[in-house]
């Protein structure tokens, strides 16, 4: 999606340098010992051997940034909110209300909170749901690179009202916007629960190959409303729609390529219906824990043929913004491997942005978005298979030590 902006997004800096390190993730299946990584323009330019590499080069490791496929960062300042009784609902309204006491000032401050700790711990892409329309000022000096998904929401799947007016000028508002470097813009109709037909059929219309994110099956009550009207969800949204997500987002022209976040109970035949579809589903496996859910059905996703990626969410339902973390939770919580849990938190959530293929790898010609680690154990200087050391990084959160993002070194 979006080719015709995929390259022009970047503009190129006049950063340049050589770094030399004991490996090089290029990507998930390229691991390249004791080499340098020359970088200008924002881009990488080669990938060479090293010789005499000093003893704090040696002990690291260059590789991609880490592509955060779903957060909320203007929930910095909800850190620490207690998980309330009673599950989900609670839980929502909860955040809303510590939503609606923040001023101006304090978005902004955790906007900055939240992207400031996704640099310093690897995090060079974040795709963040924007619900104040506020994160791109907030980050107008910030390095990284910013997909700002604006969110939309009218309430409900019922009847247009005021708000869905509102949401479809913010939209337009939000699309028309030069968002700059390592910038892009795109929509996030709030949930398949919570926005009309007629405002999913407006932003299909004025999306014009924009990335596209909603929430999709967090909790089994969303599902069974969706079907059927009946549960917990029936007294919060009133009717149901009597189909599933998927299908309303298909039948209103907005599920290709589209990035839906949680996943954890699609109805039955969803995710037939989602295979070629969907840009990729988003598990954030901190959020996951957080709420006691049930395991995450990943192989029934990759079976269907659809990908994942991995995000934190928010501060508000989540210990850190924190990839490694994320990525180790994956591994732990889902099986996986090294190979497989680098993947999902790289290259499966850049296919997702205006700069798919260019960031989430460190191949000649990609961005330079570069994280200097310092593995934990040094048992990977024995030059293990590629595959061990992405195991050795995802098993135990390496030291990040520097940053870059389009070869601008980022200030944590
Ligand atoms: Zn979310």
């Amino acid at each position: 999606m979006n080719s015709h902006r995929k390259l022009e997004a970047i503009t190129p800096t006049t950063a340049s340098g050589l770094l030399r390190a004991g490996a090089v993730v290029v990507d998930a299946g390229d691991v390249r010992f004791d080499s340098a990584v020359r970088y200008g323009g924002g881009r990488i330019l080669s990938i060479e051997p090293a010789s005499e590499l000093t003893p704090s080069e040696a002990e690291t490791v260059l590789a991609p940034g880490f592509v955060n496929a779903h957060a909320h960062l203007d929930l910095g300042a909800a850190s620490g909110m207690p998980a309330p009784a009673g599950g989900f609902l609670p839980w929502v309204s909860s955040v809303m209300r510590r939503r609606e006491s923040l001023d101006a000032a304090e978005v902004v401050a955790g906007v900055r909170r939240s992207a400031s700790r996704l640099l310093a711990t690897g995090t060079t892409t974040v795709l963040d749901i924007d619900a104040t329309g506020l994160a791109l000022e907030a980050l107008a000096h910030s390095a990284i690179r910013l997909i700002s998904l604006r969110e939309l929401i009218d309430g409900s799947p019922a009847e247009p009202d005021g708000r869905t007016r509102a949401a479809m000028a913010e939209a337009r508002e939000a699309l028309e916007r030069v968002p700059g470097e390592r910038r892009a813009a795109g929509l996030s109709p709030h949930g398949v629960h919570t926005v009309s037909d007629a405002l999913l059929a407006d932003l299909a219309r004025v999306r014009a190959g924009a990335p596209v994110a909603v929430h999709w099956a967090e909790t089994a009550e969303e599902t069974e409303w969706m079907l059927s009207g009946t549960g917990a969800f029936g007294q919060w949204l009133g009717p149901s729609p009597g189909v599933s997500g998927v299908e309303r987002l298909s039948r209103a022209g907005l599920l290709d390529g589209a990035l839906l976040i949680h996943g954890n109970c699609p109805a039955p035949g969803e995710l037939e219906q989602l295979s070629g579809r969907c840009g990729a589903v988003v598990h954030c496996p901190g959020s996951h824990l957080y709420f006691a859910r049930a395991p995450f059905r990943l192989g029934e996703l990759l079976a269907a043929g659809v990908d994942v990626a991995l995000g934190t969410d928010s501060w508000a339902s989540n210990a850190d913004l924190d990839m490694r973390r994320e990525v180790r939770l994956a591994r732990e919580t889902l099986g996986l491997s090294g190979h497989e849990a680098w993947r999902m938190a790289t290259e499966a959530g850049a296919r997702c942005t205006p700069w798919a293929h260019v960031t989430g790898r460190l191949g000649v010609g990609d961005a330079a978005d570069i994280q200097r680690l310092r593995p934990r154990n040094s048992a990977w200087r024995t030059r293990p298979e590629g595959g061990q050391l992405l195991d050795l990084l995802t098993a135990v959160e390496p030291e990040v030590q520097s940053v870059w993002v389009g070869g601008v070194l980022a200030e944590g």
